[in-house]
């Protein structure tokens, strides 16, 4: 029987999930699918490493899958199709590790107390996050899982950006800068040399840009400074959250507006950024699609905020060697590239169109102080991999 690796990534209404064989070459992705719709319309889909579909149900509306259940499905549906295969160890992400967590973890039932101590710091993420890993470890004691940290790549910058402007006591209670999208960071900057090696000794920003978007510096494969912070609301504006907002608008909504906590929270994680200025959608091909004002508009605001953190990020580093794309915009958008490199020029940024239109690797040309990539991320591999090594 040859070794197997699962990685669960459970969301507020989506379990994704993707099974690695352990091969003599590296881990080898052989299953993917996700439960969508949990609670509204569930619909479980499964495919092959070559994207053959595999299974696929949905289930009707009286019958409400919650996540408990849609996780029990996908270990009940790859128990059957294994056969060769053995599960070796679950791999987790879990969107908060804390102050306490800057590494990944092998789980245990006091190690999920203390990660249950974080929901508040995320608490639309976390609690779907650790579902599981409570359901398994009740189920299957003996089986080996691991959490892997959206926060842990960002524990290595320093503490002065860690920083907010407020009373210490605050700061001591948790109220600081954490940084998320780790584990994509983690993975571009694995890869980073096998592209450029000055680039992955030297000072890199790299832009996750995808549904949730940010940004992140990287001094020889460090994350030193990233633009979200105590949660995964601040730096760019997304597809439905707002990014950096003045504070002072949080308190202009309660006082004027009689908002309270939850009001103000569904206004600014769903029903802001991308389809909060355009009205339209939150889709980034929907808006590019559009030919009306308010989708651009909000294409303007997105990119031109881009244009503004690259310049603090940079102001960070000291410099720039090397920009790296990624995520769905950042690895599929020519056009959101092409923007955010003719704004980066007074960087020394120079744009090769015609290898940019063909989705890089390098998009920049021979002659450009930056050079700019384009690398896919692969945040279940990155899994995986910490839960290979932990397991062993
Ligand atoms: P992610 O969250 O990484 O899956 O990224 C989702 C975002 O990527 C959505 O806003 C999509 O519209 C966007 N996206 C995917 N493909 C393209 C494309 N070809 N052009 C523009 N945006 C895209």
């Amino acid at each position: 029987m040859r070794p197997a690796i699962l990685v669960l990534n459970a969301g507020s209404s989506s379990v994704k999930f993707l099974l690695f064989a352990e091969e003599a070459g590296g881990l080898q992705a052989v299953v993917r699918g996700q439960i969508e719709g949990i609670r509204t319309a569930p619909h479980f889909i499964a495919r092959d490493g070559t994207g053959k579909v595999l299974a696929e149900q949905t289930w009707g509306e009286g019958d409400r899958l919650d996540h408990d259940g849609a996780v029990r499905h996908i270990t009940d549906f790859l128990g059957e199709l294994r056969g060769e295969l053995e599960l070796h160890a679950v791999g987790h992400r879990v969107v908060h590790g804390g102050t306490e967590y800057v590494q990944p973890v092998r789980l245990d039932a006091d190690v999920l107390g203390a990660l249950e101590k974080y929901i508040p710091l995320a608490p639309l993420h976390q609690p779907h996050n650790l579902g599981p890993i409570r359901l398994l470890l009740g189920q299957r004691p003996q089986l080996v899982q691991v959490a892997c940290f959206d926060t842990a790549f960002h524990a290595t910058n320093p503490e002065v950006s860690r920083r907010f402007a407020i009373p210490a006591e605050l700061h001591e209670a948790g109220v600081r800068r954490y940084g998320f999208h780790g584990l994509s960071y983690e993975y571009i900057a694995s890869v980073l040399d096998r592209h450029d090696a000055k680039a992955a000794a030297g000072r890199t920003i790299i832009l996750h840009l995808g549904n949730g978007s940010s940004m992140c510096g990287l001094e020889v494969g460090r994350s030193v400074a990233s633009t979200m912070g105590f949660t995964a609301l601040d730096g760019l504006p997304m597809g439905t959250r707002c990014g950096a907002i003045d504070p002072g608008v949080l308190l202009y909504l309660m006082d004027q507006r009689g908002m309270d906590a939850r009001a103000i929270e569904k206004l600014l994680y769903n029903q802001s950024g991308l389809l909060g200025v355009s009205g339209i959608s939150s889709d980034m091909r929907k808006l590019l699609g559009s030919d009306d004002a308010r989708a651009r508009l909000a294409v303007d605001v997105y990119t031109y905020r881009i244009r503004r953190e690259m310049g603090s990020l940079a102001a960070a580093l000291g410099g720039v060697d090397a920009i790296a794309f990624t995520a769905g915009i950042g690895e599929n958008s020519a056009e959101i590239r092409a923007r955010i490199c003719r704004d980066a020029a007074w960087l020394g940024v120079e744009l090769d169109a015609a290898a940019n239109a063909q989705g890089g690797p390098r998009i920049s040309t021979p002659g450009s102080r930056v050079n700019v990539w384009v690398i896919p991320t692969n945040e279940e591999l990155m899994i995986a991999r910490h839960t290979q090594r932990l397991a062993a």
